[in-house]
Order: structure tokens, then C-alpha cells, then sequence
């Protein structure tokens, strides 16, 4: 079956006379429980929620591995960090990878003993013999399949361009070893980090538009970075779906998409600025994969090793003559 047919059907429960196809989110806190709790899948709603149970099929499906469910893409990258590392252990991390993740082993981590090493993602710094968790949060499983590369782990936060509305967030992990999926539920179930049932619905039936969401998203993204490459304003683009990428060739080999996201740059701060106020189409805000175009300068943040004239923007779902429109007449204000 086809990607596109496998988001609208998966984890859905056999067709019953009457029924939803998706049944709606359960809210529980405790369940009727009497007597011997092992006679009862459900017990209380820190442990187990059957809409949980829907969404991780799903996604299990897509994945190739197990999947446990997190509150947020964060509360997902702890869980792995904390289901695995040990005092003594050490970690390598991308330098230029999520910021928050640096954090966490920074600030978290490396103070309980874990040695923190960092590298850049380009360059192929993994060491043999590690167990290697990808955080596949910009590509999605519909763009990449980490567990079939042969990661041990598949991280996303799906609060970006898995859900794909800017209306929640969530994460999730994909293990490899049903033993790694075990730690996870502890861990899950016993720091808390549970998602609450109507994002998980929510993210349930969201995730049967994947496949037509990013299929426009992409090419969005492509038609942007195609238009951007012709603008004398516009330096260091970047999109690996244009074959001029350095990413190109591994993103090809790799990845069945190329994902929403083009980043560029202009000729500084203000430049920047001026260029994301003047677009009336495009949303400034910050994270990505939404169905709404959206962008930001980076360098408001600090944290990343980016240019003050740095963007990235997510292309979304609107059409792509609009959008090329609004960023041509925002450039004419840069100028
Ligand atoms: C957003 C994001 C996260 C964190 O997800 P939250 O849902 O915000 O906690 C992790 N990794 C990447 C690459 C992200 O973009």
C-alpha cells in the first residue's frame, strides 16, 4: 500500500456497524477497576488511554517499530536521553541541532556524569557501534524512515508537520528493541510526560492529511527556493531539494521528500526585519511544518550560530503563485 493510503487508514480499528471511524478522545483519570488490576487494559490515566493506543498503532505503522507517545517533542527527547544514559555514558550531539536538546544534555546531563561531545550534523561524526537516535522531526516518517537507515530510535515533536495545524503539541518516539519501548513506558509513566487525549485525537486526525499536506508543502518550498535563487538580495539559500544543495545528494538517497523548510539570508538585521514585516501572507512565528506559511529571523533567539540577517521559513499549503507574489513584493521593501 501507498504512503498516501497508509496515513488515512492507519490505526484506525476494524469497521464496526455504527461506529466512527476514528472514535473520539477518551478523558479519563481513573478507570472502573475492580478487583485484580491485571483483568483490566485500562487502570488509571497516568498508566494507558485507549486514544493513546489508536495514535501509537498509527504511527507504528508508519514507523516500523513501537511507538510511545509523548506531551511534547521534548518530553520525547528526554524520555530516549533518559531511558538510556548513565553516569559514565557519554552522548554525542549535533552542534547545530535542536537548541533545546543542547540544552538538556548540557544542563541536565553533563551534570550527572554523562560525558556530552558535539559534532555538526554534516560530516557523519557517529561512531560505530552506538545506539543512534534521529530526530525526525523537520522530514517526518512519510519523508524519512529513520528505523529502516538503521537508527535504533525515531524521534519527532508532532507538534510540527506530522499534525501539521499550529493547534498542538506533541511528540512521540519509534524504538527498535521492544526493550527500549519498555523503558519508555516506564519513564513515561512514571516522570508524567503525558499527552493529554484531545491533542492525541487532534494528532490522530491530522495525520490522515500527510501525505496532501506535504506533498504541497514541498512543493511550495521548492517553487520558493527556486524564486529566491533568481533575487540578487538573497544570500546562503538553502532548500536540499534544489540540486545545487550541498545536502542534495544525501537527501536524495535518503529522504523520499524534501521537506517545508527553505532558509536564506539577507544583508542583516534590519534587512531582515524589514523583509518580514512587509509580508502580508507569510505569518512571522517561530516553529514550522504548519499548514500557514510562517518564518522567522532566527537570531532573536540566540542560541544558534546563525547570521543576524538569517531566515527560515516553512512553506505551508496556501498556493504557490500567492505566495511567490508576497515575498516578491516584501523583497521590493528590503531594497
Ligand atoms: C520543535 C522541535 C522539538 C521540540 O518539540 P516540542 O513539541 O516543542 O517540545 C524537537 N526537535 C525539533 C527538531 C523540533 O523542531
Amino acid at each position: 500500500m501507498r504512503d498516501a493510503t497508509r496515513v488515512v487508514r492507519a490505526g484506525l480499528p476494524a469497521p464496526a456497524q455504527g461506529a466512527p471511524f476514528l472514535p473520539g478522545p477518551t478523558f479519563s483519570g481513573p478507570y472502573h477497576l475492580a478487583g485484580d488490576p491485571a483483568s483490566s487494559p485500562y487502570t488509571y490515566g497516568r498508566y494507558h488511554n485507549p486514544t493513546w493506543v489508536l495514535y501509537e498503532r498509527a504511527l507504528q505503522e508508519l514507523e516500523g517499530g513501537q511507538v510511545v507517545v509523548f506531551a511534547s517533542g521534548m518530553a520525547a527527547v528526554a524520555a530516549v536521553m533518559g531511558a538510556v544514559l548513565r553516569p559514565g555514558d557519554s552522548v554525542v550531539i549535533p552542534s547545530d541541532g535542536y537548541y533545546t536538546a543542547r540544552l538538556l544534555v548540557e544542563n541536565y546531563f553533563a551534570k550527572i556524569g554523562v560525558e556530552v561531545r558535539t559534532a555538526p550534523t554534516a560530516g557523519n561524526a557517529q561512531d560505530s557501534g552506538v545506539l543512534v537516535a534521529v530526530d525526525n522531526t523537520t522530514a517526518t516518517v512519510l519523508g524519512q524512515r529513520p528505523l529502516a537507515l538503521g537508527a535504533d530510535f525515531s524521534v519527532a515533536a508532532d507538534t510540527k508537520a506530522l499534525t501539521g495545524h499550529g493547534d498542538l503539541v506533541l511528540g512521540h518516539v519509534a524504538a527498535r528493541e521492544p526493550e527500549w519501548t519498555q523503558r519508555l513506558l516506564s519513564w513515561r509513566t512514571q516522570m508524567g510526560a503525558i499527552p493529554g487525549p484531545m491533542e492525541v485525537w487532534l494528532a490522530h486526525r491530522s495525520l490522515a492529511t500527510l501525505d496532501v499536506r506535504l506533498e504541497r508543502m514541498c512543493a511550495n518550498a521548492l517553487a520558493i527556493a527556486q524564486f529566491l535563487a533568481g533575487r540578487p538580495e538573497v544570500r546562503r539559500l538553502r532548500y536540499p531539494g534544489l540540486p545545487s544543495d550541498p545536502a542534495h545528494e544525501v537527501a536524495s538517497r535518503q529522504m523520499s521528500k524534501y521537506g517545508p523548510i527553505v532558509s536564506f539570508e539577507l544583508n542583516g538585521r534590519e534587512a531582515a526585519e524589514r523583509f518580514l514585516d512587509a509580508c502580508e501572507l507569510v505569518l512571522q512565528a517561530t516553529s514550522f511544518g504548519s499548514v500557514h506559511t510562517t518564518a522567522e529571523r532566527r537570531a532573536r533567539w540566540g542560541g544558534d550560530k546563525v547570521s543576524e540577517g538569517f531566515i527560515r521559513l516553512s512553506a505551508g499549503c496556501e498556493h504557490p503563485d500567492d505566495l511567490v507574489a508576497d515575498l516578491s513584493q516584501a523583497l521590493a521593501e528590503v531594497l
